[in-house]
């Protein structure tokens, strides 16, 4: 990537990372998101999730309740 811009630079796509970039892309807001790793983790970690979380993925539309 040699020229880029953006609104936002978010490094690291952890749960935050990705919320926060489906988030800021809901209102249009340019962003884009940097991981050091080649791909999200492999191993399961949604066991429990709390309702504060379950709002805000919600708000992006990806559940229904
Ligand atoms: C085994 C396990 C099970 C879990 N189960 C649950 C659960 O059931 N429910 C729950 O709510 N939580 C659970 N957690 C906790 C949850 O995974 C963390 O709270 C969550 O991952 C934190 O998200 P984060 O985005 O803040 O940080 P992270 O997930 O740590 O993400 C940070 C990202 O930034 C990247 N990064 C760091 N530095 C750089 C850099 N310099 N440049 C580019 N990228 C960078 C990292 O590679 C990483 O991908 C679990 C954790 C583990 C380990």
């Amino acid at each position: 990537m040699k020229n880029c811009s953006t609104d936002v630079l978010i490094v690291g796509a952890g749960p935050t990372g990705l919320f926060l970039s489906n988030l800021l892309a809901s209102h249009h807001i340019k962003n884009i998101l940097i991981e050091k790793n080649s791909s999200t983790v492999k191993e399961p970690r949604a066991v429990s999730i709390d309702d504060e979380s379950l709002r805000v993925i919600q708000s992006l539309g990806l559940i229904n309740l």
